[in-house]
């Protein structure tokens, strides 16, 4: 496997070192192949939200074992999961599955451009909407430019389409909306930025952009796969009061198996193939385990108040840290919106990729090293979200506080 992983951010690039292998998981922890275990703050990079094997995920996953893997038509809880996202978030009226948020993200994109006729696609340095050709752009230079291809293989023509501009530079989306905003079908964010680690989005940013999309006639894709049903019960949406055209979901959807999807207008999203036009679609879309996973854990989710749960764990290990931080006069930053958290080495606020690209790499390979060897599985990058699920015990979270104490206290 090339770098030994099906996946880059697994492989321990970004920090040095070798990966442990996991051999098993259950609640907030992991256990590698020699028997180490872990405190999990990456939980599969945001999916796992109820922690490891949750006892109803588990039953409802059996069930589904006895009924059949896949059926090549249309299922019940399929009618179910949207239903349920549709609930939990009034501006999805429709909703298509797919098997990966990589794959929601092109299909808003291309939903998009098929119902504006227009071409352009305006996104945010530093956000992530998985790997299709025309999202995997990265900045030039200046303050608004034309993207330049952020992988080889992505054709310089796929991302001269897109257009990205500084996250929470509302005036450079003016600007460019100003310049070109007939051209633009959509702009997409992520609405709290968790891909260059975590970015709160500024007071007026996403109302601005509501407002900027809604006058030039574009289309206001709301990326939600790291954020819904994990920020708050309806997502960033709910949060900060917004009404996105489309939505793309993944993760908590899939309650740890591969889902993807994308909702919105009902105007919009019947532009969809068989309903429409615009051609989508999926041989295990809807994959009934996948369904049955997301389901169950979207219902566990509306039972008790998860998310104050999650918001006072997610304090407790905000405070700590920025009391290490202090303690230790380490130059320190702790970004965080509920259960998503991010630890930058830097003096400065973080409030774009510019700003998080200041922090001390090399502060983030050493704290990463000692946290994994005291028993804590960080995300082994710098620009990624550390994650908490409802089963995250205090303890476990003070004794991270500890570790990472020690670990500022041996820097060098
Ligand atoms: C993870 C992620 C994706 C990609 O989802 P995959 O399931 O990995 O394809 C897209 N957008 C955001 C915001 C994400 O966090």
């Amino acid at each position: 496997m090339p770098g030994g992983v099906n996946s880059p951010v697994r492989s321990f690039r970004g920090v040095g070192g070798d990966p442990p292998f996991f051999a098993s998981a259950k609640g907030a922890h992991l256990t590698d192949l020699d028997g180490n275990r872990y405190l999990d703050m990456v939980l599969a990079y945001g999916p796992l939200i109820l922690g490891h094997l949750d006892e109803r995920v588990v039953a409802a996953l059996r069930t589904q074992l006895g009924r059949g893997e896949a059926m090549g038509g249309p299922t019940l809880a399929e009618v179910e999961l949207a239903e349920e996202v549709a609930r939990l978030m009034p501006a999805v009226e429709m909703l298509r599955l797919t098997s990966s948020g990589t794959e929601a993200a092109m299909s808003a994109v291309r939903l998009a451009r098929g119902v504006t006729g227009r071409d352009l696609i305006v996104k945010f340095d530093g956000c992530y909407h998985g790997h299709g050709d025309s999202l995997l752009a990265a900045a030039g230079s200046g303050v608004a430019t034309l993207a330049i291809p952020g992988s080889p293989g992505v054709p310089a023509g796929t991302v001269a389409d897109t257009v990205v501009v500084a996250f929470n530079d509302l005036a450079g989306v003016r600007e460019e909306m100003e310049r070109r905003g007939e051209r633009v079908a959509a702009v997409i964010v992520e609405p709290v930025a968790g891909n260059m680690g975590v970015v709160p989005p500024a007071p007026g940013f996403l109302e601005g952009l509501r407002e900027l999309t809604t006058a030039s006639g574009s289309i206001l894709i709301l990326d939600e796969v790291m954020t819904g049903f994990r920020v708050s019960r309806g997502g960033a949406q709910e949060r900060y009061g917004l009404a996105p055209d489309l939505t793309c979901l993944g993760k908590i959807i899939g309650g740890g198996l591969p889902v993807g999807a994308l909702g919105g207008r009902r105007a919009l999203m019947e532009q969809l193939a068989p309903a429409g036009p615009i051609y989508q679609a999926g041989t295990l879309s809807g994959s009934p385990l996948a369904v049955a996973a997301g389901l169950t854990t979207l219902r566990a989710l509306q039972e008790g108040d998860p998310y104050s749960r999650l918001e006072r764990l997610g304090a407790r290990l905000q405070a700590g840290l920025e009391a290490a931080g202090a303690a230790a006069g380490v130059p320190l930053r702790v970004n965080r919106v509920g259960s998503m958290l991010t630890f930058f080495f830097t003096g400065e606020e973080v409030v774009d990729f510019r700003s998080a690209r200041t922090s001390d790499l090399s502060h983030f390979s050493q704290v990463h090293r000692r946290l994994l060897q005291g028993g804590v599985f960080w995300p082994p990058s710098q620009f990624e979200a550390g994650f908490l699920s409802v089963v995250h015990p205090e303890a476990e979270l003070d004794r991270l506080v500890g570790l990472f104490s020690h670990a500022l206290a041996e820097l060098v």
